[in-house]
C-alpha cells in the first residue's frame, strides 16, 4: 500500500487568468515556445486535472490514497481573485474526493488573512465536507507566525485537524518562497503544541535540515517528501545520503524522524522531472538504489515512507 499526502487538482476557475498567464510566462520561457501554444495546448491539461484523471494516474503508479488539495492565491495582489470563490474552490475538492471516497481525501486550502471567512470556511470544510486537515501556501504573501491567524489555529485545534504548510524555495513567479521559510512554522508549532503541522516539502533542498533541528524538538511538526524528485533524480547520489542521515536523526523531544517522515508527490506540477509512477518506485527501490551508492537503507524504511507513517500521523 502506498500513501501519497500531497496532490492538487485543477480547474480553470480555481485561479484567475492572470494567474494562468504567469503559468504560462513560466513554461513558455522553459519550453522555447510560444506563450499562445502554452495557453492553448499545455494549459488545458491542467484544466482537466480532476478526480478521474488523477485516480489513473494513482493507479498507474500503485498509489492507493492520495490527499488532494487546491490552493488559494486569490489575495495576490499580481493576481487577484478568480471567478471561483475560495468557498467554491473547496467545494469542488471536497465533491471530487467524494467520488472516491476510499481514495480521495480531502484538505481545505485557504489564505488565513481571508480572517474569520477563512474559520468559518474551514469548520464548514472539515464538519460538513470531509476535509482532514487545511493547507498553506504562505508563499502567496504572509508569514505564519503572524498573531492574527491565532485563531484560525485555535480553531484547526479545537476540530481536530493539521496544518499543512508549503516550506520550500520551490515556486514560481509571482509567489515569492521568503515566506515559505520554515522557521515561521516553528514559531506556531511552539505556540500551539497541540496541533499537528505538517512541514510540506520537508523544506526543499534548502530548508530541510531546518526542518530535521525543528522536528528534533517539536513533537507535533512532521514532514512529506513531495518535491524531492528533484534532488533525487538531478543530486541522486547527495540526496540519498541526506535522507538517509536524516532518517537516522533521533529526537530530543518526541518520536524519531524515521518516524514522522511521509510520501508525496505534488501531483500534477511536477511529472515533468519525474513521474507518480517512477517517483513511487525510487521510495519502494531504495534498498535496491541505496546499493548503487554503497548506501544501506532497508525495506521497512521504505514501507514508513511509502506507506506507515502517514497511515498513523493522519489516520489515513
Ligand atoms: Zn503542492
Amino acid at each position: 500500500m502506498v500513501i501519497n499526502v500531497h496532490a492538487h487538482l485543477a480547474h480553470k476557475d480555481m485561479w484567475s487568468d492572470a494567474f494562468w498567464s504567469f503559468t504560462a510566462d513560466g513554461y513558455a520561457k522553459t519550453l522555447g515556445l510560444p506563450k499562445e501554444v502554452v495557453m492553448e495546448q499545455l494549459l488545458p491539461q491542467f484544466w482537466s486535472s480532476n478526480a478521474d484523471v488523477f485516480v489513473k494516474v494513482m493507479d498507474a503508479a500503485g498509489i492507493d490514497k492520495a490527499i488532494i488539495t487546491g490552493v488559494d492565491f486569490g489575495l495576490m495582489p499580481e493576481t487577484g481573485e478568480a471567478k471561483w470563490s475560495v468557498e467554491e474552490m473547496n467545494r469542488w475538492v471536497a465533491k471530487q474526493a467524494d467520488e472516491y471516497p476510499d481514495k480521495l481525501v480531502p484538505l481545505c486550502a485557504v489564505d488565513p488573512r481571508r480572517g474569520e471567512r477563512a474559520i468559518k470556511l474551514i469548520e464548514k470544510a472539515v464538519e460538513e465536507w470531509g476535509a482532514k486537515g487545511v493547507k498553506f501556501h504562505p508563499t502567496a504573501g504572509y508569514y505564519p507566525d503572524n498573531p492574527a491567524f491565532y485563531p484560525l489555529y485555535e480553531k484547526c485545534v479545537e476540530l481536530g485537524v493539521p496544518l499543512h504548510s508549503h516550506t520550500a524555495a520551490i515556486i514560481s513567479a509571482p509567489m515569492e518562497s521568503k515566506y515559505a521559510d520554515p522557521i515561521y512554522v516553528d514559531s506556531v508549532a511552539a505556540k500551539f503544541p497541540d496541533l499537528k503541522i505538517v512541514l510540506v516539502h520537508f523544506g526543499g533542498l534548502t530548508w530541510i535540515l531546518k526542518c530535521v533541528e525543528i522536528m528534533t524538538v517539536r513533537p507535533n511538526v512532521y514532514a512529506e517528501i513531495s518535491g524531492h524528485q528533484l534532488g533525487a533524480r538531478g543530486m541522486t547520489r547527495y540526496w540519498l545520503s541526506l535522507i538517509r542521515d536524516v532518517i537516522n536523526m533521533p529526537a530530543i523531544l518526541g518520536r524519531p524522524l524515521k518516524d514522522r517522515i511521509m510520501f508525496g508527490t505534488d501531483w500534477p506540477y511536477l511529472v515533468s522531472v519525474m513521474g507518480d509512477d517512477a517517483w513511487v518506485n525510487f521510495i519502494k527501490s531504495l534498498p535496491q538504489k541505496g546499493k548503487e551508492y554503497g548506501i544501506e537503507f532497508t525495506e521497512e524504511e521504505a514501507r514508513k515512507l511509502l506507506k506507515e507513517n502517514a497511515s498513523k500521523i493522519l489516520s489515513l
